[in-house]
């Protein structure tokens, strides 16, 4: 049995991590690079036994690291950032071979990223305030206790990044974790594992299953002994995971799509609004906070659109290693014929193509991967698909509006709320604006821009819950008030 892959020259091992243990499954699945469309490793296909084992070893380990000191755990986290670090340019290199996002910004933004969260977290821990206030004599003494055992599991349009984003704080908390990797980019959680190890995470506390989302996933959010379910993906799964949740009345975390707006006022900045739309266009669209509607306000519009249109035309699409390419391919074959599925029955609606409309033929031919071209359409009308649903692809729509309070209005005209992103030169507006909009964040003349401590979620089908700062360890505790009686308190006074 295969149990390595050699990708981009690093080697990873294929197996589960479990309980400290390389496990192997019976079957495996195949891992294709949308670069180029070659199968670059076979993955172990893990189902319930696995889970139940990787639970298992989780629940054990819980024991000795939810009493592991702060500052201890704190350590083992840093020392982790530390593995990341030293091992960066492996982690990008084999994250753009996994899931075809820029290698400039794998080692730029989102590898350090990755290391970030865990620094982050660690901090953040030492940080927590244990408040005590009294209560006619009482002391209420309030703690934050580790919950438990934690599943994570996440998407592919940032592996290892989002992984972490989870992963970090619930270790930090004191829990310990089963994730379960995306199957179309699961290499990079395989590489976390023997980084954990290198710094001295104990065996079990962190554990690693990987396959597909009906056979481990499914498992992992029904088994009994999870006691927080943190889940970033798409809505129609989220609904399977509410449910399996549920019966165990476990609670979750839900990072979800999104359909954001990006409102234009007609006293912003016009390059700055510009290069914010074409921004959009970053990891192929297949980003949650993408501001894919384009709202503009009708006296700049025409103006918007010419220069937008110029200098989206001129985003280099190709091989995500090249430092010149500006736009890698969608992750898969199945993702870029969901989009094009999406973009060909928009145009049966009706809308004016301004730019791209169809996978990138002549690219695809020559590589073999899966690259679909920057799309823009006009003429849309709300209630169409192409504005309702989200597509993850890169392909924007344009549509105009009248007054502020029409920009508002069809900025909050969706059941997502993620983010907003709005561009004007009045600060009056900017703060009346982001007031009104609905959405876990509202970025003004800027996108974005993160901060660990900020807390991060989304409202309506965007998401349950936040996280980031305190906000995460008040999702991975369970948060306790001890009250103790005075000295010498009798009930019967
Ligand atoms: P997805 O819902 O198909 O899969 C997400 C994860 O869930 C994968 O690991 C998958 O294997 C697993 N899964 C699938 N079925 C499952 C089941 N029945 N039980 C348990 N797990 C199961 O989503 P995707 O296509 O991988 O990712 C794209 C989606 O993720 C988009 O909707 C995007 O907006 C969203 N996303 C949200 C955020 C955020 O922070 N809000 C960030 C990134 C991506």
């Amino acid at each position: 049995m295969v149990t390595t892959a050699v990708v981009a020259g690093v080697k990873v091992d294929t197996r589960h991590w479990i309980g400290g243990q390389r496990v192997a499954s019976a079957t495996t699945f195949a891992d294709v690079s949308p670069l180029d469309g070659t199968v670059i490793a076979d993955i172990a296909r893990g189902g319930q036994a696995e889970i139940d084992a990787a639970v298992a070893a989780a629940k054990a380990a819980f024991v000795t690291w939810s009493r592991t000191a702060p500052a201890e755990r704190a350590a083992v986290l840093h020392r982790i950032a530390d593995g990341v670090e030293a091992r960066l340019e492996d982690l990008a290199q084999v994250e753009t071979m996994d899931n075809g996002s820029l290698l400039r910004s794998h080692r730029r933004g989102v590898m350090p990223r990755v290391a970030m969260n865990f620094r982050f977290f660690a901090d953040h821990l030492l940080t927590l305030s244990h408040d005590d206030f009294d209560t006619r004599g009482h002391r209420n003494h309030i703690t934050w206790d580790p919950a438990g055992v934690t599943a994570v599991i996440t998407p592919w349009n940032a592996p290892l990044m989002l992984a972490t984003w989870r992963i970090a704080p619930a270790l930090a908390a004191g829990n310990t974790v089963v994730a379960k990797p995306p199957e179309w980019a699961p290499l990079t959680a395989s590489l976390l594992a023997d980084i954990a190890t290198e710094a001295g995470l104990p065996a079990g506390v962190f554990n690693v299953v990987q396959g597909l989302g009906t056979e481990a996933g499914a498992p992992l959010t029904a088994h009994p002994d999870v006691r927080r379910i943190s889940f970033t993906g798409s809505v129609p799964t989220a609904r399977k995971v509410g449910e399996a949740a549920a019966s165990n009345i476990t609670p979750v975390s839900f990072e979800l799509g999104g359909k954001s707006p990006l409102v234009i006022f007609d006293d912003a900045d016009l390059d700055l609004a510009v290069d914010i739309a074409v921004e959009q266009f970053d990891n192929s669209g297949q980003v949650c906070l993408a501001a894919v509607r384009i709202l503009v306000q009708d006296g700049i519009a025409e103006e918007f659109q010419r220069r937008f249109l110029a200098k989206a035309a001129h985003v280099v699409q190709g091989d995500s290693r090249d430092e010149s390419t500006g736009i890698g391919p969608l992750v898969s074959k199945t993702h870029l014929d969901r989009v094009d599925g999406f973009v060909q029955r928009a145009k049966s609606d009706g809308v004016t193509v301004l730019l791209g409309g169809e996978p990138n033929h002549e690219l695809n031919l020559a590589t073999g991967g899966f690259f679909y071209l920057p799309t823009v359409f006009a003429d849309v009308d709300p209630t169409m698909e192409i504005v309702c649903h989200e597509v993850f692809g890169p392909v924007l729509t344009l549509q105009t509006f009248t007054t502020e309070a029409d920009g508002v209005a069809m900025a909050n005209d969706t059941e997502y709320g993620l983010a907003a992103t709005i561009v004007t030169g009045s600060q009056d507006r900017a703060e009346r604006v982001s007031s009104l909009v609905s959405a876990g964040t509202v970025w003004i003349n800027c996108f974005f821009v993160r901060d660990l401590s900020a807390p991060f979620g989304g409202n309506g089908r965007s998401g349950i819950g936040r996280e980031g700062g305190t906000w995460s360890f008040d999702f991975y505790c369970d948060v306790k008030n001890s009250v103790f009686a005075p000295k010498g308190w009798s009930a019967h006074g």
